[in-house]
């Protein structure tokens, strides 16, 4: 089943300027902005401006430029946030997908959470 993307949801509201967000980082196809409800001190979604609803969905059908500056937008939204390995504590990234992945909003944001231990990754229950 090809990948559809839904058009109304909010982080492409964002993307249209429809609704107000706090940005953090911007470059030609990426938006980075805070997440407004935080779940750690550092709490930052990065998106890319394309219509993608997921990683799979991104990593398969973007463009290499699109890919590029996503993953540079990286190292900038965590050089900003003061949390690269190497000036700081680190992070945790984490993409939620789907249905498995409890994925909220369909467009392909990748979650930056640091500014204290993140602890385990996941419940052990499999
Ligand atoms: P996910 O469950 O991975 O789809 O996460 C969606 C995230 O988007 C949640 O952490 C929400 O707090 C966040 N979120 C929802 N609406 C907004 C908004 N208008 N501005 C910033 N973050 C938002």
């Amino acid at each position: 089943m090809p990948y559809t993307y839904d058009s109304q949801n909010i982080f492409a509201k964002i993307l249209r300027g429809e609704i107000p967000n706090s940005t953090v980082y911007e470059s030609e196809h990426t938006l980075a902005f805070k997440d407004i409800a935080p779940s750690a001190p550092v709490h930052v979604l990065i998106i890319p401006k394309g219509p993608y609803v997921s990683f799979d969905h991104f990593s398969a059908e973007a463009s290499d430029a699109e890919i590029v500056d996503f993953t540079r937008s990286v190292n900038e939204v965590c050089k900003i946030s003061g949390v690269r390995m190497d000036a700081g504590n680190g992070f945790r990234a984490i993409a939620n997908t789907g249905r498995d992945g409890v994925q909220d909003v369909p467009h392909f944001h990748l979650h930056i959470l640091g500014g204290r231990s993140m602890g385990r990754m996941v419940t052990k229950t499999a």
